[in-house]
């Protein structure tokens, strides 16, 4: 296959030069900074080490709210979900009355730099654990000529030629189909990753993992250690295939327990229906996804749908007077503050502190699947992120990195 000759594409008016060689942006999803110096401390990941010696380690901030979905689709867009729409896992459609799931690039506005470098003409491959995330992240990619593969760990068995490009991909892969709440799911992807590369040599993949152990247990942890390690083999391999790779997260984590292990939760629900009477206002929370089971819907970040003749302000600073409660905004001053899309947002966005997460009311969540104390993410408190590459990088002075200029940095800004 001839090489395409275009030298840079732009997309959503962000310049990338196109890749010298295979460039891989890896999303180690829930990664909280602490994860990666731990494990490097236990002498457990030393490409990690390596990495962040001989190339560079630095610090970004992510999109609010930090959950998984805006973060993904902000960092395959570029640009925040004001851009792009996707402001949470669930949304409020109001026209319809209905609460819908954000799964389907329907609700995508903007094209991703994966579709935008294969539009160019090369090859490219996405990877993720989930496959809530791959319709989403795969949008625009065409199989029909072999330049393109996008499939999930979770249904690496259902990939189809004409779906995701590549078929049978558990022989490919050379693992058995992982479960959905594992370790192994977020294996398969880094092992489909290597297997990609030495096989496929797309030129730009990405590979986005689940925060199943990040969930589960912090830092330095012998259960955090353990997957630190597999995924720092996996590094190893991909670095030695002669890629750039560069590794950011979508979120950090934080403990949400109390000391007796039972979450830290407010019910804001709850506290609405007292405030205005039952069921006046509607508290939406944008983690809630169909895998409840290591977080039971709880993060810690909430948008609230009022009644049209309540005044947001005055319940504003009654939130604001509430314990657990580190910011509370109006709609227009959220979505400036955090660059969210309007309309996808309620009359008011809430946010609580470090271990507090945001509930809608108490006989709502079902809390059976959480076999640990609660870890949790979407506030301001898990809003910073590593970014490793595996080679030196010029950064512009003063620049403020978010998670999303991880393609730029892979692209553009390693020497
Ligand atoms: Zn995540
Ligand atoms: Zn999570």
């Amino acid at each position: 296959m001839m090489k395409p000759d275009k030298s840079a594409i732009v997309v959503n008016g962000r310049t990338y030069q196109t890749p010298k060689r295979p460039t891989v942006v890896i999303c180690l999803d829930g990664s909280e900074p602490g994860y990666i110096e731990k494990a490097i401390e236990a002498g457990v990941a030393p490409t990690f080490a390596r990495f962040m010696r001989d190339g560079a380690h630095v610090h970004a901030s992510s999109v609010i709210p930090s959950f998984t979905n805006p973060n993904n689709l902000s960092i395959i867009t570029g640009q925040p979900p004001s851009v792009h729409g996707i402001a949470g896992n669930y949304f409020y459609d109001v026209a319809n009355d209905r609460e819908v799931m954000m799964n389907d690039p329907q609700f995508l506005r903007a094209p991703t730099i994966l579709a935008g470098m294969y539009d160019a003409g090369f090859k490219v491959a996405a990877v993720t654990a989930k496959d809530k995330l791959r319709s989403l992240l795969s949008h625009g990619l065409d199989y029909s000529d072999g330049r393109a593969i996008a499939f999930s760990s979770e249904k690496a068995d259902h990939a189809t030629m004409k779906a995701n490009g590549i078929d049978d991909v558990l022989n490919f892969v050379g693992l058995p189909l992982p479960e959905v709440y594992s370790a192994d799911l977020s294996e398969f992807v880094f092992a489909a990753g290597v297997k990609l590369v030495r096989h496929h040599r797309p030129d730009l993949m990405y590979l986005s993992t689940t925060d199943y152990i990040q969930h589960k247990v912090g830092p330095g942890t012998k259960i955090a250690n353990d997957f630190y390690a597999m995924i720092d083999r996996y590094l190893a391999q991909l670095d030695s295939l002669g890629c750039n790779i560069v590794a950011t997260a979508d979120h950090g984590m934080n403990d949400k327990f109390m000391s007796g292990g039972q979450p830290d939760v407010l019910y804001l629900q709850d506290l609405f229906d007292e405030w205005l009477g039952k069921g006046n206002a509607r508290v939406i929370l944008p983690i809630t996804d169909p895998y409840v089971a290591h977080h039971g819907s709880l993060g810690s970040f909430a948008t609230i749908y009022l009644p049209t003749n309540i005044d947001a302000e005055p319940l504003i600073a009654r939130l604001k007077a509430t314990a657990g409660i580190d910011v509370a905004l109006a709609r227009k001053a959220a979505c400036d503050r955090f660059e969210l899309p309007a309309d996808r947002v309620g009359d008011i966005v809430a946010i609580s502190s470090r271990h507090k997460v945001l509930g809608t009311s108490r006989d709502r969540h079902d809390l059976s699947g959480l076999t640990e104390p609660l870890r949790s993410h979407g506030g301001l408190t898990e809003e910073r992120v590593p970014m490793i590459v595996n080679g030196k990088i010029a950064l512009p002075p003063g620049h403020l990195l978010r998670n999303f200029d991880v393609f730029d940095v892979a692209l553009n800004r390693i020497q």
